[in-house]
């Protein structure tokens, strides 16, 4: 089967200034690879004619299937529309359903019917020689173009609108009118171990890792997500390849094994609170909140997670934690015993199953000699047990912060399955 090879033009100066960060073309990757097509390259071009044609030119001698996003709008940089139907050699003709829908959007939706402006009604002008891909929450539609057994593809610079177009329109396209390999993927979540460690204890499997398997290293503050992609087109044969060598993968790695699903740290801790009916609070220092942000980020949290304090200042530890003034003054914020009592005391100001405690310095300030920057005490509680555990991070405040909270996070979840089993 011939392998359909894309590429993904994004246009926009903000894109060159690097005012605006291109997501649009990760996202179109990642989804153009799940269903087996393969992104041969990326290019970002300026709202300039003259590139985006060169652009067109040269992904098409490339690429069977182009796909491009942005300069849609109604806006006077926004000249992507003429110049594809230029490009294809249309006209542009006025689309009925796309006047329509651009009416009901300003009086049904966005609620300003007077607002409705010629440059917007313009927007329902659309070249005769493409498909049109309704765009569900925006007014510029998406337009498919087939030339020379190739497709291309414009869709609208809004992440969001172009997301609704591609998987409302552009993938059951794809699915239905090219022939794709069959494609899985199985993805395993680990913590607590760095991503060259991992290759280390992992060569002889990838040695004899058969062909039509591939594994990835996804590497994300102290975790590393693995995945194993099957391609090819005996779908038997690869669902179980596929399955087995899954299997190898987890017992090398199951000491660091979070969880055996494509799912993030948060959601495992979700489901075992859940299961135990057990709930959670934070007493956070260093992070600021961010564990409670990670938690709360996920849609039934209340049903595990009562709160969280964010008590930075001593003053804070002491009068909403419980913190001994003494402990404070003889180790320090950034100390074992400090973090004992700030879990201790969120665990009773809110009668949580567990609680979780952070302090640490993140730096670029604030070390002393026997406590360096990236220096962070965690205590995981529950009634009769605490658990602390000193980690030595980095030099770079944001990554330590993030990290912090994800081994924290980690140790919560060894601690409520170890526990169980007592
Ligand atoms: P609009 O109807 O809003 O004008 P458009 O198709 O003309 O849509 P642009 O004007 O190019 O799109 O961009 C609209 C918004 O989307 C801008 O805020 C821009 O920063 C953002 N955007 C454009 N391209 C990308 C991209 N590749 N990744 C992420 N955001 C993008
Ligand atoms: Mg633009």
């Amino acid at each position: 089967m011939k392998e359909i090879i894309a590429s993904v033009i994004t246009i926009g100066d903000e894109l060159l200034i690097g005012q605006t960060i291109d997501t649009n073309s990760a996202f179109i990757a990642q989804q153009l690879n799940g269903i087996g097509v393969r992104v041969a390259r990326r290019v970002a071009v300026g709202d300039q004619e003259s590139e985006i044609r060169k652009a067109l030119d040269e992904e098409s001698a490339l690429a069977d299937l182009i796909i491009l996003t942005g300069g849609l709008g109604p806006t006077a940089d926004d000249i992507t529309k003429p110049l594809l139907c230029n490009y294809f050699g249309g006209k542009l003709r006025r689309d009925q359903a796309t006047a329509d829908h651009i009416e009901w959007l300003f009086n049904e939706v966005y609620k300003r019917p007077g607002a409705l402006l010629p440059r917007n009604q313009q927007q329902a002008e659309v070249p005769d020689n493409c498909t049109i891909l309704p765009n569900p929450r925006g007014t510029a539609p998406g337009m498919l173009f087939q030339k020379e057994n190739r497709i291309y593809i414009s869709l609208p610079g809004v992440p969001q609108e172009m997301k609704d177009i591609f998987i409302g329109s552009v993938i059951p396209f794809l699915q239905k009118n090219c022939k794709t390999p069959f494609f899985i993927h199985k993805t395993m979540l680990t913590a607590g171990i760095g991503e060259s460690m991992l290759a280390e204890k992992l060569v002889d499997f990838e040695e004899t890792l058969d062909r039509s398997l591939k594994l990835a290293y996804l590497p994300q503050y102290g975790m590393v997500k693995l995945r194993i992609t099957a391609t090819g087109e005996d779908q038997p044969t690869l669902s179980q390849q596929i399955e087995t060598s899954f299997n190898q993968l987890k017992a090398l790695v199951s000491e660091y094994l979070v969880s055996d699903k494509d799912e993030k740290l948060e959601e495992v801790i979700a489901r075992l609170l859940l299961e135990k009916q057990s709930t959670l609070s934070t007493a956070e220092s260093c992070t600021g909140g961010r564990i409670a942000s990670m938690l709360t980020a996920m849609p039934g949290s209340s049903n595990y997670f009562k709160g969280g304090v964010v008590a930075y200042a001593n003053e804070a530890k002491e009068s909403l934690l419980g913190v001994k003034h003494s402990t404070l003054s003889t180790h320090g914020a950034v100390s074992e015993e400090t973090v004992r009592e700030m879990a201790k005391g969120v665990l009773e100001q809110l009668t949580t199953t567990y609680s979780i405690a952070v302090s640490g310095i993140m730096g670029p300030t604030g070390s002393t000699p026997d406590k360096p920057v990236g220096t962070v005490w965690i205590a995981i509680a529950n009634n009769n047990t605490i658990k602390t555990r000193r980690v030595q991070l980095g030099f770079d405040r944001i990554r330590n912060t993030q990290q912090a909270a994800i081994i924290a996070l980690d140790m919560l979840r060894q601690f409520i399955l170890t526990k169980s089993l007592d």
